[in-house]
């Protein structure tokens, strides 16, 4: 660790969400707040191989708290997976005298900073920034709420259409290997049946399901599947089971893609990321590395980069438990 930190630098990594960008400002603004100079690089790591650098005051960040995606651009990065480009960047950094650096992103960008930190000793503080809250140690990433949002008022405009036509529509979410936004939203949004990583349904208490729904009066349903689901069929095939399996449904899908990714940051993802920007900032200030900021009971917790790397997020059992009574 240097004696005095005079500079940070500061990158978005991975996949891009809702809140980066508030993020980024409350680094810079709580650097400026220290009278620390901030670095601001372009396209994660591939910027910090590339020396892509800004650098950021406070005002260089106005107007962004409610923007989506990031003004830094974000980047999967080959070349930083390699010795040589890790060596490059550190290079690069000790070349502008950063002494730390905060990175945003999700646990593959975790996992090249404490590979960085290990070979370089350079202080790394990462800050979770993912749609689909599936890092350990925060109880929600910076864009999952978000993309809840977006979520639900997709699921709601697909249910305008649905019943209109008494039909099934299977609606794919993003979430990779959790079911964090399909169980969500899928409450949020009165949806029949929720098909998530953690909890084979099977197909035939599916289809049960689906005929108890209509029996007891419902004239349309929405079946939301995280995009891992373990049901074993894609959402095609699925309606092509039920096609064959059920009659009197006209079925169709809607994967919502990457529009789950976007848009202006809620309420809660830009407090959120100002108070993860400050506690990440002020941490690494007070000479500590290898953490994650996140938030644990309301609070901002810091917890080791090697944990919230390992480890695994788990359902909320009794969120699986409301949403089977609310589809009675
Ligand atoms: P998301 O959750 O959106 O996928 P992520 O941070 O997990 O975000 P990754 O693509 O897994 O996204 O990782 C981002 C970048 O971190 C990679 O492109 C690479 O540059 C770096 N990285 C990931 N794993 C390693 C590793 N084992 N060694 C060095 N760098 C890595």
């Amino acid at each position: 660790m240097p004696k005095t930190i005079k500079k940070l630098a500061v990158l978005t990594s991975g996949g891009d969400s809702p809140g980066m960008n508030a993020a980024i400002r409350a680094v810079v603004r709580t650097c400026a707040y220290h009278s620390v100079e901030c670095l601001g690089v372009y396209r994660g790591y591939e910027g910090l191989i590339d020396a892509d650098f800004k650098q950021m005051d406070a005002r260089s960040v106005k107007g962004i708290i409610n923007k989506g995606g990031t003004i830094l651009k974000s980047a999967r990065s080959k070349s930083f997976r390699t010795k040589e480009g890790r060596k490059k960047a550190f290079e690069n950094l000790v070349a502008e005298g950063v002494d730390g650096l905060v990175v945003i992103g999700g646990d593959g960008s975790f996992t090249g900073a404490l590979i960085f930190n290990e070979e370089f000793g350079f202080p790394v503080m990462g800050i979770p920034g993912t749609i689909d809250n599936d890092i350990f140690g925060t109880s929600h990433t910076l864009g999952f709420d978000t993309a809840l949002n977006t979520v639900v008022d997709a699921i709601d405009k697909i249910r305008d259409t649905a019943s209109s036509h008494n039909r099934l529509f299977f609606v794919e979410v993003m979430g990779r290997d959790v079911g964090h936004i399909a169980l969500n939203a899928g409450i949020a949004g009165g949806a029949e049946e929720i098909l998530i990583p953690e909890e084979d349904l099977g197909l035939d208490r599916l289809v049960d399901s689906l005929n108890k729904s209509r029996q007891s009066g419902k004239s349309s349903s929405i079946v939301i599947v995280a995009e891992g689901d373990k049901i074993g069929k894609n959402i095609f095939e699925l309606k092509d089971y039920v096609d064959e399996n059920m009659e009197g449904y006209d079925v169709r899908v809607s994967v919502l893609g990457h529009m789950q990714r976007g848009g202006a940051p809620s309420c809660f993802d830009r407090v959120l990321a100002s108070r993860m920007g400050v506690k990440a900032v002020e941490t690494i200030l007070e000479y500590k590395s290898n953490y994650m900021v996140g938030l644990l009971n309301g609070k901002m917790e810091l917890t080791p980069l090697d944990k919230a790397i390992k480890g695994k997020t788990k359902i909320n059992l009794e969120l699986l438990r409301v949403s089977d009574i609310m589809s009675t």
